[in-house]
């Protein structure tokens, strides 16, 4: 479905940003990689999909290292039709012991890389007349929890950004939507997990348990794969009119 297409998924070297970026490669598209830490082992997993893949190691705090990757992308492939901006990160601490350096990093990574990749993919969307941004918000782009000001702040701007991209673009075939995980059991959250885990004096079971029966009433994460078949959704013809949506897949989390 996605053959000819390239797929710029940032932060995509682990987690739901790899999981998205295999199920584009699936359906054919080419892609550009993201992100921190091993490179070799997605790399090679994505081009057993039969499909190019190249790897840009901007990071996403910084906008001239995003200009550079996507005057790369370009280079590489001729455009971006998809941008799935994905990059991320997570701290968690109460408003007046958060640390200040931290509170900019999160707003950084977590929304003002959205703007700036969005900002320099738009134009060639554009003029292809078809295109389409992915935001991975959270299901904390549309509620709250204690101790990550910061996060929420950021996805619920990037719900924002979201819509104002979308309305910008309605008239064309470029659309932007948000995607809203609850929680999902990535490096992200395993960190919180073990955080748990140590302050309690509990297993990583009983921890994992904890934590889902906190927010999540399905008792289930969600995973990569799912979340990479939501996206491939955001860019099948059937989702032409899907516009300016936050769409949660967080076991009913925000239901509540
Ligand atoms: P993860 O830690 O597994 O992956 C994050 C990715 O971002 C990695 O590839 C990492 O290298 C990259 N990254 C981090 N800082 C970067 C920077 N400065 N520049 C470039 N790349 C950078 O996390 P994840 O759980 O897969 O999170 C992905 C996205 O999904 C994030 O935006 C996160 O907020 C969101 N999300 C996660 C969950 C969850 O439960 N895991 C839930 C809702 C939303």
């Amino acid at each position: 479905m996605l053959k000819g297409k390239t797929a710029l998924v940032t932060g995509s070297t682990s987690g739901i940003g790899l999981g998205i970026a295999n199920a584009l490669a699936a359906q054919g598209a080419n892609i550009v990689l993201n992100g921190f830490g091993d490179v070799e082992g997605p790399k090679a997993g994505i081009a057993a999909h039969g499909v190019k893949v190249a790897y840009h190691g901007a990071d996403m705090s910084k906008p001239a290292e995003i200009e550079a990757m996507m005057k790369f992308a370009a280079a590489e492939f001729g455009r971006v039709d998809i941008l799935v901006n994905n990059a991320g990160i997570q701290h968690v601490a109460t408003i007046e012991e958060f640390p200040p350096e931290k509170w900019d990093a999160i707003i950084a990574i977590n929304l003002s890389s959205a703007f700036h990749a969005s900002r320099l993919a738009l134009p060639a969307m554009q003029k292809a007349n078809w295109g389409r941004i992915i935001n991975l918000a959270s299901v904390h782009g549309l509620v709250a929890s204690a101790q990550k000001s910061a996060y929420v702040a950021a996805k619920h701007g990037l719900v924002g950004l979201t819509k104002v991209t979308a309305l910008e673009n309605a008239t064309t075939g470029v659309t932007c939507n948000a995607i809203c995980p609850g929680w999902v059991l990535t490096p992200l959250v395993q960190k919180q997990v073990d955080a748990r885990a140590a302050a309690g004096g509990i297993s990583n079971d009983a921890a994992i348990k904890q934590l889902l029966g906190e927010k999540e009433p399905s008792m289930q994460f969600t995973t990569p794969e799912e979340l990479g078949q939501l996206a491939v959704f955001l860019c099948s013809p059937a989702a032409n009119n899907v516009r300016g949506v936050a769409w949660n897949m967080d076991g009913g989390w925000a239901a509540q």
